[in-house]
């Protein structure tokens, strides 16, 4: 796949009002200031196609991107944001759940965790949700500049061990979208789900 290619599609309020269920997609999740933009402005060589957020947990937008006419990356709103009202948070988590549940063209899910706060226990639910759907994961710490190469593999290690609960459905990764490392584990282990 030639992820420079991707271009933005369309925004959905909801998940009803996304594209039909068909050909290949990809999700991005993660709390809100993950580096989720950044990771997505990092795979497709763009600078901007995904719009780093200034304020975050504002976009409750769900958007879509094509990288084909067949397969498309799927921005989910960060969540966690604790401004967001309890009432509008639980739909939306419910939302997501059903998404993840119930999409067949969904693939896999990439969810993004700063290195130095990864398993947060919305992010314990994400993964969770997607294994039993029998979606591929793949365990984004991103902001791996932060830490040192010590600090670094220590967290690495950590995350993989606590991830092993899962099985081998979930892969970790260490990410920075500043330094562009993982960036090619991230694009082949994308790849690799578009063509399984
Ligand atoms: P989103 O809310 O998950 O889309 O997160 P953004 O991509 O907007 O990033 C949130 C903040 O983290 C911004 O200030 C980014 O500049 C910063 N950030 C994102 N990725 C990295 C990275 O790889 N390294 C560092 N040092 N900062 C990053």
């Amino acid at each position: 796949l030639l992820f420079q290619n991707t271009r933005f599609t369309t925004s959905a309020p909801d998940i009803r009002h996304m594209p039909a269920d068909e050909g290949i997609e990809i999700a991005f999740a993660g709390r809100s200031n993950a580096g989720k933009s950044s990771a997505l402005n990092a795979l497709t060589r763009q600078k901007r196609l995904a719009k780093t957020s200034s304020t975050p947990g504002r976009t409750q937008l769900i958007n879509v991107f094509n990288v084909t006419d067949e397969v498309r990356l799927i921005d989910l709103p960060g969540y966690g944001f604790a401004k967001v009202p309890i009432a509008v948070r639980n739909k939306w988590q419910r939302a997501l759940g059903e998404y993840l549940q119930k999409r067949q063209c969904l693939k896999g899910l990439v969810v993004l965790m700063d290195i130095r706060h990864p398993l947060k226990d919305l992010d314990q639910q994400m993964v969770g949700w997607a294994v039993d759907s029998g979606l591929q994961v793949l365990v984004t710490l991103t902001k791996a500049d932060k830490l040192s190469q010590s600090e670094r593999s220590k967290m690495l290690k950590k995350v993989r061990e606590a991830c092993l609960f899962y099985g081998d459905q979930v892969e970790v990764i260490a990410f920075s979208a500043l330094r562009k490392f993982g960036l090619e584990q991230l694009e082949s282990t994308v790849n690799r789900w578009c063509v399984e």
